[in-house]
């Protein structure tokens, strides 16, 4: 029988900007086909966690590994890790002189060396997926926050990444597009794909996550199923942070 590695191995992790302390002793590890939430209050780490994770930060101690590839100065693995690693920000990050089409095949062709034909195909297949087949030939501009936040969820399934990375997909948006982008990654996880996703969206935290983790200043404080995170947490500083935003 051979052992599955985890999907994300994070341990004894730690790093600095400068000389601040940002991220102290991190541990987390994430089964593939886990779901995790991760939330705390703004400052606390969380972007950066999920950022080193794909090295667009880089620790300076402990190790990470993705699917049992260890993140190190190995540029081979670096390349190996990104291409199982998509990344879903709060800001689209989006081309806007591209069309929403080659937003999705671009990434393809330059990184992939896919034909542009296959990229297309791929790009509408994605599009559809996320419900947005018929905005394929218009700019990121002509789109609403939601729209454009779910191109940007399509462009990254279109690299078949093993495991998805949110940094706040929603907070960007107007409220009434939330649910949109809520409801795809919803099917997203009901699909399987193994996703950390950072958020304050607490009813997606429930419904979603295996397990939701809660972070203040550079720690990880709190790990637990949703029930007895949300029921019961076990900290005074969770409880403080679950009630200033619920
Ligand atoms: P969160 O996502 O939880 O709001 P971040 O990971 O963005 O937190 O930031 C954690 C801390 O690190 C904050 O105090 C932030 O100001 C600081 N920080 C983030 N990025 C940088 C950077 N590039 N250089 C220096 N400090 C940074
Ligand atoms: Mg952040």
């Amino acid at each position: 029988m051979t052992i599955r590695p985890n999907a994300i191995e994070v341990s004894a992790l730690d790093k600095w900007y400068g000389n601040f302390h940002v991220l102290k002793n991190i541990a987390l590890s994430v089964a593939a086909g886990e779901r995790i939430v991760v939330c705390g209050p703004s400052g606390s780490g969380k972007s950066t966690l999920i950022r080193c994770i794909n090295r667009l930060e880089e620790h300076q101690q402990g190790r990470i590994s993705v699917n049992g590839i260890a993140l190190n100065d190995s540029v081979k693995n670096l390349d190996a890790i990104r291409r199982e690693v998509g990344m879903v920000f709060q800001h689209f990050n989006l081309f806007p002189h591209l069309t929403v089409k080659e937003n999705c095949a671009l990434p393809q062709i330059l990184s992939r060396g896919k034909r542009r034909r296959e990229a297309e195909e791929m790009a509408m297949h994605f599009l559809g997926k996320v419900r947005i087949p018929e905005q394929a030939d218009k700019y990121p501009g002509q789109l609403s926050g939601g729209q454009q936040q779910r191109v940007a969820i399509a462009r990254a399934l279109c690299m078949t990444p093993k495991v998805m990375l949110f940094d706040e997909p929603t907070s960007a948006l107007d409220p009434e597009m939330v649910k949109e982008v809520l409801d795809t990654m919803v099917t997203l996880a009901e699909e399987g794909m193994t996703m950390i996703v950072v958020t304050h969206e607490m009813g997606f935290a429930r419904k979603v996550a295996d397990r939701v983790v809660f972070m203040e200043a550079g720690q990880v404080i709190e790990v637990n199923e949703p029930q007895a995170f949300f029921d019961a947490p076990k900290h005074d500083s969770t409880r403080r942070f679950l009630a200033n935003i619920m």
